[in-house]
């Protein structure tokens, strides 16, 4: 009787241990980090690669925009070079889309097979008809020459989106927010859902109604930002049109402050950081001053939010 009771106290705890592994093994696989694989802006800083950031889900791999340097990053960063489950590009500017190509090609040569699912404005499928047109010939010695690369393994599926849902597979969700970037026809931020965290990533933009409002106490808003005082007319040839452009084209500190106040995100992530010579301290007072009490960071390239 003793042993019987005995054996199945055992088997409880063995049962709980299970559960428990079980439950740890989930909550590994879906936990969600967000990857900041470039920080900078058309300025070519060698510290801050062109705008790209990962959100990664498990062992799965959203990125949003390739900037420049993008494949360089993936691997710092210990991803998969074999390419991302999608990209998702937030506007057409060089900036966000110079490493295309280096995403198309070089996941190519890392044994891609599948095509990669690129999302983004419209105007997407041009670019990278484009693209794969200017790299015909290496395409062509790549693989009919010695090299032998998988046959048709550069290919791309480009989507051209509108606003709403544009992406839902497997418990992740990603939502494209239409917001204002100056001239540009369309300009996109993201939400994404997964199981475990909300994320909006902004893109480029001046302060967005449509922005915070998909923001609302997510768990990582990642924003752009410029620092106010230093958009200086002497500062640029035909300077006069400077302060006008920054206006509709971005946004600045003051203005995120109070953005970020209405939005109330748990952590303000700065990225794409146009500082003028001034310091990120001076961002984030700017920022505090315009009411915004939460976690702000500064973003660095490779950090892991
Ligand atoms: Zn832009």
């Amino acid at each position: 009787m003793q042993t019987l009771k005995h054996n199945n106290t055992l088997k409880t705890i063995g049962h709980i241990l299970l559960f428990l592994l079980f439950a740890f093994s989930v909550q590994a696989q879906t936990k969600t980090e967000v990857i900041l694989l470039g920080t900078g802006t058309p300025y070519p800083d060698p510290s801050a690669s062109g705008p790209a950031t990962v959100v990664k889900v498990g062992d799965r791999v959203f990125l949003f925009d390739a900037g420049a340097g993008v494949m360089r990053k993936v691997n710092a960063a210990g991803l998969p070079l074999s390419g991302p489950e999608a990209v998702f590009f937030t506007h057409l500017h060089s900036d966000h889309t110079l490493g295309y190509a280096d995403l198309i090609l070089t996941t190519w040569i890392m044994r891609r097979t599948k095509a990669l699912q690129a999302y983004g404005p419209h105007g997407l499928k041009s670019m990278t008809r484009h693209l794969l047109l200017a790299f015909a010939e290496d395409i062509d010695i790549r693989t009919k020459g010695l090299e032998r690369e998988v046959p048709g393994g550069y290919r791309v599926d480009v989507h051209e989106i509108t606003e709403g849902v544009v992406y839902e597979r497997d418990g992740v969700r990603v939502t494209a927010i239409v917001v204002p970037h100056g001239s540009w026809k369309e300009a996109y931020g993201y939400r994404v859902d997964t199981p475990d965290r909300s994320i909006v990533i902004s893109g480029d933009t001046a302060p967005s109604k449509n922005l915070m409002a998909a923001s609302q106490g997510v768990d990582v808003l990642v924003h752009e930002v410029y620092l106010s005082r230093g958009v200086k007319v002497e500062d640029r040839p035909g300077g006069e049109f400077w302060p006008e452009y920054m206006r509709k084209f971005h946004t600045s500190e003051l203005e995120l402050g109070s953005l970020a106040n209405l939005a109330k995100p748990k952590l303000l992530l700065l990225t794409h950081i146009i500082r003028f010579g001034g310091t990120d301290e001076e961002i984030i007072s700017g920022i505090r001053k315009a009411g915004f009490t939460g976690d702000v960071i500064a973003g660095t390239d490779l950090g892991r939010y």
